[in-house]
């Protein structure tokens, strides 16, 4: 049994305040760790504030991007060294936004995945079509080669440590979700993947969460589905309200 994942990814929104204001409405009301895992990505400039303001609390904070470098002449990066010594427990890699307006490449996504994992830091691993792609018919080709190359060498252990994420970038952000079938369909094809390259167990324990404009109304169906251990949710993450009630789905 996969415990579900519901990760707020908070893109580029709020002031410190609404930041600080956000996580002090929610942390004590957060479910049990035992039920769900409950993560905030945070722009990286908040995010030694939140790791102590939630320390008692069962809500974890991620970043949304990193560099794979641990230190080095890389003005404006963040280093995976400097996530882990400020607490961070996961980070976003890969995000389509990341890959299509900052070239981020399915390479750098498996240094970051490596980086991460030498510091006990979760990866998200993004990955997701296009909408002509969609209508081409290679939804299934686009993201198993981006979950080939983001796995790259790595063990099958390393691997159960790690969380995808299927956010199909025509429904990110535009209201339109993918259907629950659909979405389920493409997380499973991605476990498969990962079934033909590690075996059934490691298959059966990875954890791929759906993203794409889920909202209170519908992760419920969507977390209803097989293939389906969570939700990476960006607008509907950024109201305490609704975010406690994606976790209540949880
Ligand atoms: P929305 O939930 O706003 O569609 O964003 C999804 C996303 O990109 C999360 O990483």
């Amino acid at each position: 049994m996969r415990k579900p994942i519901i990760a707020g990814n908070w893109k580029m929104y709020k002031t410190f305040d609404e930041a600080v204001e956000f996580v002090e409405a929610v942390q004590d009301k957060i479910p049990a760790n035992d039920k769900v895992d409950a993560v905030i990505c945070a722009p990286a400039l908040y995010l030694p504030i939140l790791v102590q303001i939630q320390a008692d609390s069962e809500l974890a904070i991620g970043a949304q991007n990193m560099h794979f470098e641990n230190e080095g002449a890389f003005t404006g990066e963040v280093s995976p060294s400097q996530l882990a010594s400020v607490g961070v427990d996961y980070v976003v890699l890969g995000h389509s936004e990341r890959r299509e307006m900052f070239n981020e490449t399915d390479e750098a996504v498996n240094k970051k995945v490596r980086a991460a994992l030498n510091h006990d830091i979760v990866p998200i691993i993004c990955c997701g079509e296009t909408l002509e792609e969609r209508e081409a018919g290679q939804t299934t080709a686009k993201v198993s080669g981006q979950i080939r190359a983001a796995l790259e060498g790595f063990t099958g252990e390393e691997v159960t440590h790690m969380v995808i994420a299927y956010e199909p970038i025509w429904a990110i952000g535009t209201g339109k979700t993918a259907t629950a079938d659909d979405a389920n369909e493409t997380c499973g094809a991605i476990r498969a993947v990962v079934n033909e390259l590690y075996g059934s167990e490691v298959a059966e324990a990875v954890r791929i969460q759906y993203g794409g404009s889920v909202k209170p109304e519908n992760i419920v169906e969507l977390l209803s589905k097989e293939h389906i251990d969570g939700a990476l949710v960006g607008g509907a993450s950024l109201q305490p309200e609704s975010y406690l009630k994606l976790l209540e789905a949880g």
